[in-house]
């Protein structure tokens, strides 16, 4: 059982007047952490002791921040294990996934410390007495409100990027991974000066009074909703907005493709982490001329999966997050089904303890449902068959969200129409997965806005100052 502590101006154990809260495993519903809940006077506290330790930090040279965060790499590194076993009982993945989740945490902090000090402005062509220059400067104090469905890859990103480049971080981990924020907040206080990190616990109330406050920057990942929310009272204070949301990600299966193949990448697509991955497939458009074949394959994947809690060793599907996703997931894919879609396998609700649900195959889905519409984060693949390429293009590029999408094709000029024409920040063509490293993309449209990723974060959480500079009096120096 972890007990939480909150990090409010270098001091742990500080606040937590606003209650508890208790994060159960969702493989047994056993409690595993407890965690205190600041309330909104501690949050206004909290981010005025981040500005007063604002300065110092700023003015430390950037090699020293990038050799703190080097340190605080290696402090993650060291409680990898302890990290890895917190994701498992507090949100369910598979222990080798969440060590791997960890894993990219620490190696993008390590890419942060490297690539920050090596980021410098640009100097200007101006009159030969003059000096003039652009240079990136810290923008102060930045909230950093996290989700949990990959808690520790996601929070290093933008926690290490923010640092590094010489910002106080306020670190709000969402309330079902809290022990995993605090886990990863202590490895990183080590190897900061105080007060440098905070750290806030709780639920939407506690983020929403973070997102109140006289910030600089409040860096969001997590839904659309949230985000929008954000966005609303971050206009009222003035800070900058950084949004990485939800996605509704199509895939695209094209005639003459291998369905057996195909099927082998929509089942990674749908079904990895239990399908709570922002760029999971939702929706798979499928042409007509291999739909069956492809259909009858991806329902072996699904029957194939091995179902159990996160910790054992072996499992390919653990449990959703907690009950309340799962009867979000339930309701869409019983809505379709309602509605005329077949539930091919899974789409069950099952019996015993946590909060496991099956992975499901529906078919016979319509463009305009729902399950295809909106984002469903479980283990569901919604089949849309389609009579052509184009129809498949112009139903994937239809949606309010526009994060990714994956284009499985043998013709290089489907291929080609896929990556110029869909409005979303990552297409993938003949892979569901992967891409080179230090990529980054702006998220269209309900899918957030900004770079949340990639050497551009840093710049996200700089702000460029223009210098000039003349002799005094009009004269020579
Ligand atoms: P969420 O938005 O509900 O919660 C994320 C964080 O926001 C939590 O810390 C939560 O407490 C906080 N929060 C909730 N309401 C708030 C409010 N009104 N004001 C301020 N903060 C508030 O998201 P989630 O359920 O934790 O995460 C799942 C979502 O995250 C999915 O939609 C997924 O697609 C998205 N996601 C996106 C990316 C990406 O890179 N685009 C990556 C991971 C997850």
């Amino acid at each position: 059982m972890y007990t939480v502590a909150q990090l409010v101006g270098g001091v742990w154990g500080a606040g937590g007047d606003g209650g508890e809260l208790v994060v159960r495993d969702p493989a047994d519903d056993s409690p595993v952490s407890t965690v205190p809940v600041a309330t909104a006077d501690e949050v206004g506290k909290a981010t005025q002791a981040a500005r007063n330790a604002a300065a110092q930090w700023a003015a430390t040279a950037p090699a020293e921040r990038a050799a703190a965060l080097h340190r605080a790499a290696d402090a993650v590194a060291e409680a990898t294990e302890e990290l890895a076993a917190a994701v498992t009982a507090e949100m369910g993945k598979p222990l080798a996934d969440a060590r791997g989740g960890v894993e990219a945490g620490i190696g993008t902090l390590r890419q942060y410390a490297e690539l920050a000090p090596l980021r410098g402005g640009r100097t200007l062509n101006g009159d030969a007495d003059a000096l003039d220059f652009l240079t990136p400067q810290p923008r102060g104090v930045v909230a950093a409100i996290t989700p949990w469905n990959d808690p520790v890859a996601v929070s290093c990103g933008l926690l290490g990027a923010a640092l590094v480049t010489g910002n106080v971080v306020l670190y709000k981990p969402s309330e079902r991974a809290p022990a995993t924020g605090w886990l990863l907040a202590r490895a990183l206080d080590q190897a900061l000066p105080p007060g440098v990190l905070s750290l806030l616990t709780g639920g939407p109330e506690v983020g929403a009074a973070l997102a109140a406050q006289d910030v600089d920057v409040v860096a969001h990942v997590g839904s659309t909703a949230t985000g929008r929310a954000i966005a609303a009272a971050a206009a009222r204070t003035g800070a900058k907005v950084l949004l990485e949301n939800g996605g509704s990600d199509p895939l695209i299966v094209d005639a003459g493709v291998d369905p057996e193949w195909a099927a082998g990448q929509a089942a990674m697509g749908a079904f990895a982490n239990a399908g709570q991955i922002c760029v999971a497939v939702e929706r798979i458009y499928v042409h007509r001329e291999v739909a069956g074949e492809f259909v009858a394959a991806l329902v072996r994947h699904a029957e194939a999966l091995r179902v159990g809690p996160g910790r054992d060793p072996g499992t390919e599907l653990g449990p959703l997050v907690d009950r309340r996703h799962r009867d979000h997931v339930h309701g869409q894919v019983a809505a379709a089904v309602a509605a005329g879609a077949r539930a091919m396998v899974g789409g069950e609700m099952p019996d015993g303890p946590g909060a496991f649900y099956p992975a499901t195959v529906v078919t016979d889905c319509r463009h305009d449902m729902p399950l295809v519409r909106e984002e469903t984060f479980g283990p569901v693949a919604p089949v849309v068959v389609v009579d052509s390429f184009d129809e498949a293009l112009r139903c994937a590029a239809d949606s309010p969200y526009g994060l990714a999408a994956t284009v499985l094709t043998a013709s290089m000029s489907h291929a080609q129409r896929a990556w110029r024409e869909l409005p979303v920040g990552t297409v993938k063509v003949n892979a569901v997965f992967g891409g080179a490293p230090g990529g980054a993309a702006h998220p269209r449209r309900a899918s957030g806005q900004g770079f949340g990723y990639g050497p551009e974060l840093l710049d996200e959480f700089t702000a460029t100052k223009a210098v000039h500079i003349e002799a005094p009096g009009g004269g020579h120096w």
